[in-house]
């Protein structure tokens, strides 16, 4: 069957780095994992043989179909559920209530929907203990970029609110088939939403971190300025935390974003 681009298959064959994968969710014998995007079956075959419950989750119809009968009862395996579907629809959340804990994620992602996957994981936080993902290496770059370094960006801060992020292997086009055009980086990250200890409510930060990134050449005042904030309480806020006006939001930690979002909200 031939891979189809489209759907951002590039199938995984590097056994190192699919066991290095699988060991970093950690121990599975008592926990439910969900494997976005399993294709072919690479790392789906050591997470059936380890976890309690395996969900896998595949848009490709074939695949799907293929997956269901490799893992099927009659094979063996009876801790195996694929869902045939597309992720973006997945309720992690009612996952999460069936299996009474939180979830164990895992996936070498189809790249073209990278950010959106990223961004529903985390809007699935309180369902998700970890999760370790491979992505372009760029991307996990930008996830996991700490203040002041060049990756450092509205989805670093994003993300982090969520919890914490860390490389930890980075692999060559050559170790799928066919090749991808980039080289992956795998990460992990482990969810521990940080709002309450921030002391920011969730959907109104996340808004106001879209305005401080909304231009990367303008100064954090001027791009709240943009985003229709008064000049006078974006004056304020600068003074109440001591944070110099000129300073750009790459150049903030989320504590001191959460800061400023505080002093602008009283
Ligand atoms: N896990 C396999 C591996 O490592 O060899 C395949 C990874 S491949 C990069 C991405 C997989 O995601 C493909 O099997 C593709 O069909 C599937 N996929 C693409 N879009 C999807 C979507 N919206 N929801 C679920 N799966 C999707």
């Amino acid at each position: 069957m031939a891979a189809k681009s489209k759907l951002g298959q590039n199938f995984l064959r590097a056994p190192k780095a699919i066991e290095r994968i699988i060991a970093a969710l950690g121990p599975l014998g008592t926990r439910t994992v969900v494997e976005i995007g399993p294709g072919k079956g690479a790392i789906t075959e050591g997470l059936a043989a380890q976890a309690k419950h395996l969900i896998t989750i595949e848009l490709d119809r074939e695949l799907a179909w293929m997956l269901q009968e490799r893992f099927s009862p009659e094979k063996g395996f009876h801790n195996v559920t694929v869902c045939r579907q597309d992720v973006l629809g997945f309720d992690f959340a009612a996952a999460a209530k069936v299996a009474e804990e939180s979830l164990l994620v895992v996936g070498n992602l189809p790249y073209y929907i990278t950010s959106p996957i990223l961004l529903r994981l985390a809007a699935s936080a309180a369902a998700i203990d970890r999760a370790v993902l491979m992505v372009q290496r760029e991307v996990a770059d930008r996830v996991t970029a700490r203040p002041e370094s060049r990756d450092y960006g509205l989805l670093s801060v994003t993300l982090q609110l969520y919890g914490s992020t860390e490389p930890l292997l980075t692999l060559p086009p050559e170790a799928f088939a066919p090749p991808p055009e980039v080289h992956s980086t795998v990460f992990r990250w482990i969810f521990a939403p940080r709002f309450s200890e921030l002391g920011v409510e969730e959907a109104a930060f996340i808004a106001f971190l879209k305005q401080c990134f909304a231009q990367k050449r303008k100064t954090l005042s001027n791009n709240l300025r943009a985003a229709a904030q008064s000049a006078d309480r974006i004056g304020d806020a600068f003074v109440t935390t001591g944070i110099s006006p000129q300073i750009r939001a790459e150049a903030l930690t989320v504590e001191e974003l959460a800061a400023i979002w505080r002093a602008l909200s009283r």
